[in-house]
């Protein structure tokens, strides 16, 4: 498969280009990169399934297991009527390179189907979970591949899907999926995760641009569970957020979101609209307000040719995968924009996940302090190299990112040798 092809086509071709970057600095042989350029493993199925009107519908769900050479595949499910092979291949493709980054022992690996979840009922949403994860019950399980929540998908949906397994297997295995809640095998501090490891390097970033957190304007783009968790760590450690969105809007408050009551706002109305803590954007858009800090923590591509200019932040760090595409990212750098790469700033919620595996494996069951202090000790170990060859090299974070994670990866390929 040409890489050139994708490029043109698809996230996945976004995608590779920056893997290409890296691989050409670390003169990666054409063998090695064709193997970390080729998805182990892509899974499509029909998922029929019955509405609550009796009617039967069928949906596509898919399940791209990338790649496994340094453990089990990892990623999460999503459920959005955006979900493509195309996406979801792009999202497995970053979960191997995050893994590797942040030292984990998984590969790469990521799920989704096409659906609207805010259009299903709950007794719908697990007649859909059920029979996904039906699907999977051979290519999945602790030491094959564990899936975790992502957009549109919930604690409650990880418990369903965690059932429907370990009923098929005959043997309860909470190690199966990760993101479960707390009373089946979930970890503490794992729904907050990946909001705070967004917040751990971000104030890291700062502190090294000698910026005191009082001083930072903070704009979140996205407030779900990235989003909202960021702003309100954030917020907590001084920062001040003056600006906040979902996909109903965008809100500005130039003296401060009080973030706490913005999180009960759309818990409550399970979105912002109608918040009146900010002024309510005419164009929708937070990302072009003036900020030290931009965090984009909807989905992915967007920052592009388009807006790349118009951002007036000094720092992004991207709680999304994939929010910049190459033709941005480049814009950025030309800019002197510093960008903290998603598989570094939003790693927060996959270290938890694997301390969730060890704790299910172990059956014993950690404080949420040691969850929360190891989480920022491991992630701020992994960011500093990246630092420290981003600086070795010259090159942005996101090229030494990719350059730390591929190193790692074939360094296992090389060792287990390739079984061809
Ligand atoms: P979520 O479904 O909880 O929240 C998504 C938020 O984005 C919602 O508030 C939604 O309204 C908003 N949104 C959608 N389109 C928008 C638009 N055009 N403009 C502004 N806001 C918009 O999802 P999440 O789990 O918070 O995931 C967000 C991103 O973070 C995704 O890219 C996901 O892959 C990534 N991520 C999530 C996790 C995790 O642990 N949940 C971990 C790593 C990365």
């Amino acid at each position: 498969m040409s890489t050139a092809v994708i490029r043109d086509l698809s996230v996945f071709g976004e995608a590779i280009a920056y893997f290409n970057e890296a691989a050409s600095l670390l003169d990666l042989a054409p063998g090695m990169r064709a193997i970390l350029t080729h998805p182990s493993r892509q899974m499509i199925f029909s998922l029929p399934f019955q509405r609550d009107n009796g009617e039967l519908e069928v949906y596509t769900g898919y399940r791209v297991q990338y790649n496994f050479a340094r453990g089990p595949a990892k990623g999460g499910i999503r459920y959005h009527p955006g979900v493509t092979l195309d996406e979801v291949t792009a999202l497995a493709f970053w979960m191997t390179w995050k893994c590797s980054v942040v030292d984990l022992p998984f590969g790469g690996g990521k799920g989704g189907v096409t659906c609207d979840p805010s259009k299903l009922s709950m007794g719908e949403l697990e007649r859909i979970t059920r029979r996904y994860a039906a699907e999977l019950v051979e290519v999945i399980g602790p030491d094959k591949d564990v899936p975790a929540p992502d957009v549109g998908t919930t604690p409650q949906i990880m418990a369903w899907f965690m059932d429907t397994y370990s009923m098929h297997v005959r043997q309860n295995v909470p190690g199966v999926v990760t993101g479960k809640p707390l009373e089946i095998g979930g970890s503490r501090g794992r729904v907050e995760a990946t909001g705070r490891g967004v917040s751990i390097v971000a104030l890291a970033e700062l502190e090294r641009l000698k910026i005191a957190p009082k001083n930072a304007r903070v704009v979140v783009q996205g407030f779900g569970n990235v989003g909202s968790f960021a702003a309100r760590f954030l917020s907590e450690a001084g920062c001040k957020v003056v600006g906040i969105s979902d996909v109903t809007g965008g809100y500005h408050n130039d003296k401060g979101i009080d973030v706490k009551s913005a999180i009960a706002y759309a818990q409550e109305h399970h979105s912002l609209d109608g918040y009146r803590g900010g002024d309510k954007l005419p164009s929708g858009d937070v990302l072009e307000v003036e900020c030290d800090v931009l965090v984009p923590a909807a989905l992915e591509n967007v920052f592009t040719i388009v807006n790349a200019r118009s951002i007036k932040a000094k720092l992004i760090v991207e709680g999304a995968n994939g929010p910049t595409t190459p033709e941005a990212d480049a814009i950025f750098r030309e800019r002197g924009i510093e960008v903290i790469p998603d598989i570094v700033a939003n790693a927060g919620g996959v270290i938890v996940s694997y301390f969730e595996w060890v704790q299910d494996r172990q059956g014993f069951f950690w404080k949420e302090a040691d969850v929360n202090e190891r989480l920022r000790e491991h992630l701020l170990l992994n960011f500093d190299a990246v630092r420290e060859l981003a600086a070795a090299r010259g090159v942005p974070y996101r090229t030494a990112a990719y350059m730390l994670a591929i190193q790692r990866v074939t360094r296992t390929l090389e060792l287990r040798g390739v079984y061809a």
